[in-house]
């Protein structure tokens, strides 16, 4: 029965529905029971599933269906979830999974989403729980970055979003809050420095910024990946000759090739020598400071103006959760606080509220991060989450020793945290390296291991990243034994 709540009128022949709720509210309530039965279900008996398989074609098609006018079944809707999507995901939450940095999620993370989702918060700002929920992630990274109390942060999809918002403060820093009217000044010729192995997202942070990538100048790294900081001075010194105006350098906790950090102390050093914005793009690496083990390699983090990190990768909590924390919360507000008169506050009600992250950041709407991270944090304590990259460092190292000892293998770079680039060679170098990238399609296919394809000097090399907390010595021992294994077939030799 429909009532009058659902938009119908007396007498008006037959009431029109227009709330999206249920009627049977028990059929949901059992649907949605099985749903999240299934899903655990899925994630308990990963391990028997290949890491990644190929969708078939049905499924696909599937996917290229006219627009649906009229309802379907929510219980159908989800068989064609379980039956066509499930079992053909990317592999990330697989403990075979070491191709690319990608997190594994947890079931906690998962459950908060749900939980999130019911009750689909908007966090550009106004006066509720969720907006305290987002402060304390902000707190608690203070803390684990050793930052101060003047520092702010936000969540942002990722790290590509929070290295884009760090080049904008760095900006209005140099050149003053008239930036955001006026736009860049005619002849500015501003100049940024980061290593050699930055991330793609970063120079693609200076075009979408207007400044342009060639201004982000790459300097050389040393034998360990590591930003050279000599020639990081020389190249400063010889755009203030030729009239350049110095303004941000970055620095990499973790490069996405090797997880290389750089000499963090030195770069703040230098920064300061040069009235720079000192930003460390930690995407991949920076929770490793959660570990005691890992936690020395960061030294200088803390000192660091702005630091971007990825919740959704090391940090285990579920896509999309990448943070920018920020040393002076001021920075942001002069860049991105709006006097809109829609968005106008109150004293106190509802519209009240002192802190509002559509002020911190680009981002009107936005969902409820902090509450997926929030869980992960609370219940898994940061203690446990350390002690899993560092149980990720200990198998890439172990996977590095192995590699040394294997004559068919090669080493490629050294190992400072949990990603290892390694080749095939056969015996005496006589296999060409090209076999390397068919090595990597085969495991995808075989779907027990999966890693990923890198190049070392323009030649194909196997790159294992360990980010997944599920990831096991018998997962490692896989990988060696496929990657020998087909590299002696000879039918994968290029003809
Ligand atoms: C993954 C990664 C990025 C990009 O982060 P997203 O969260 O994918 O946007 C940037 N830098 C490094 C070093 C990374 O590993």
């Amino acid at each position: 029965m429909l009532s009058l709540q659902d938009g119908g009128l007396p007498g008006d022949g037959p009431p029109q529905r227009t709330s999206l709720d249920p009627d049977d509210w028990q059929t949901l309530r059992k649907q949605g029971h099985q749903m999240l039965d299934d899903m655990l279900d899925h994630l308990e008996t990963l391990s028997e599933k290949p890491v990644w398989q190929p969708a078939p074609s049905p499924a696909r098609a599937l996917f290229d269906a006219p627009l649906p006018v009229e309802p379907t079944d929510l219980a159908d809707a989800h068989a064609i979830f379980r039956d066509n999507i499930l079992p053909y995901g990317s592999g990330n939450i697989h403990p075979g999974f070491m191709g690319w940095v990608q997190g594994g999620g947890t079931a906690a993370g998962m459950l908060a989403e749900m939980l999130a989702g019911g009750l689909n918060a908007n966090l550009g700002g106004r006066d509720h729980m969720p907006i305290e929920v987002e402060r304390q992630i902000i707190r608690w990274t203070r803390q684990i970055f050793s930052f101060p109390e003047t520092a702010g942060g936000l969540f942002l999809t990722g790290a590509s979003q929070a290295n884009f918002v760090a080049v904008l403060l760095a900006l209005s820093r140099k050149l003053g809050a008239d930036v955001r009217a006026k736009g860049l000044p005619n002849g500015s010729r501003l100049v940024a420095y980061t290593s050699s192995e930055v991330h793609g997202c970063v120079p693609r942070a200076f075009e979408m910024s207007g400044i342009g990538s060639e201004q982000l100048r790459r300097i050389q790294v040393n034998a360990a990946g590591q930003i050279d900081i000599a020639a990081l001075e020389r190249a400063i010194l010889r755009d203030k000759n030729e009239g350049h105006t110095p303004f941000l350098v970055i620095g990499t906790a973790g490069t996405v090739n090797t997880g290389a950090i750089d000499d963090l102390s030195a770069l703040r050093g230098i920064a300061d020598a040069n009235d720079l914005h000192f930003h460390v793009d930690g995407a991949l690496g920076a929770l490793g400071i959660l570990s005691d083990d890992l936690a020395h390699l960061f030294t200088g983090i803390q000192s660091c103006d702005s630091l971007a990190f990825d919740f959704h990768k090391w940090g285990q909590v579920p896509y999309d959760a990448g943070f920018l924390l920020v040393r002076d919360s001021a920075w942001q507000r002069q860049r991105f606080a709006s006097d809109a008169a829609y968005l106008s506050r109150a004293a106190s009600g509802l519209a009240g509220g002192d802190w509002w992250p559509c002020d911190y950041g680009p981002d009107l709407s936005r969902g409820f991060r902090a509450l997926k991270t929030w869980f992960t944090l609370k219940t898994y304590g940061v203690k446990a989450l350390g002690d899993s990259m560092a149980a990720n460092c200990a198998l890439a190292r172990g996977l590095a020793g192995r590699i040394e000892q294997e004559p068919a293998l090669r080493l490629l770079a050294p190992v400072a945290l949990n990603i290892v680039c390694f080749a095939y060679v056969g015996a005496g170098d006589d296999v060409p390296p090209q076999v390397n990238a068919r090595i990597i399609e085969h495991l995808h296919a075989e779907g027990r291991v999966a890693p990923s394809l890198t190049h070392f000097n323009g030649q194909p090399a196997i790159r294992a990243a360990i980010v997944n907390h599920r990831t096991r010595q018998a997962d490692i021992d896989a990988l060696i034994d496929g990657v020998l294994k087909l590299g002696s077939r000879q039918d994968l030799l290029p003809c």
